[in-house]
């Protein structure tokens, strides 16, 4: 996903570019507002993490870029593309380093696992939307 935060501040093509060019192949995508009811869901693994509501909040705030991406090592790729969780920590280069503004509002999403990818990714989309 490309958070609320990096579609408001304009940054929707810099961070597909930089995704095209680390090799991804997009399987579906899609712009959409998610509601304070999906965006908890989406985040339900963290119902019982301090900053959840904030999480809530902010991911219900705007629009989001939703996307399935393919690759080879996939999950370990795109979040070594993407950085750190929190930007300050964030390695040059890296998505979160260059557009993220803080742990909370950190530009992008990234599944943690295959498992959470598949996951996420029927959360989006249905069979007819991937190609
Ligand atoms: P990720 O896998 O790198 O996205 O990190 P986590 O799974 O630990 O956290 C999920 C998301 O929760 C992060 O991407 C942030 O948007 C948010 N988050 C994590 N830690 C904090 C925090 O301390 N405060 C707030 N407000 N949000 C946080």
């Amino acid at each position: 996903m490309i958070k609320p935060d990096a579609v408001a501040a304009g940054h929707i093509g810099a961070i597909l570019a930089k995704i095209n060019e680390a090799g991804f192949r997009i399987v579906a995508m899609k712009y959409t507002h998610l509601s304070q009811a999906s965006a908890g869901k989406f985040y339900e693994v963290h119902k019982e993490r301090p900053f959840y509501g904030e999480l809530v909040d902010f991911m219900s705030s705007g629009p989001i870029v939703a996307a399935i991406l393919e690759k080879d090592n996939a999950v370990a790729d795109f979040r070594t593309l993407i950085g750190a969780t929190n930007p300050a920590e964030a390695a040059e280069g890296t998505i979160r380093k260059m557009y993220a503004k803080s742990i909370g509002e950190n530009a992008v999403h990234g599944s943690d696992s295959d498992e959470n990818a598949e996951i996420e990714g029927n959360f989006f989309f249905n069979g007819l939307e991937r190609f």
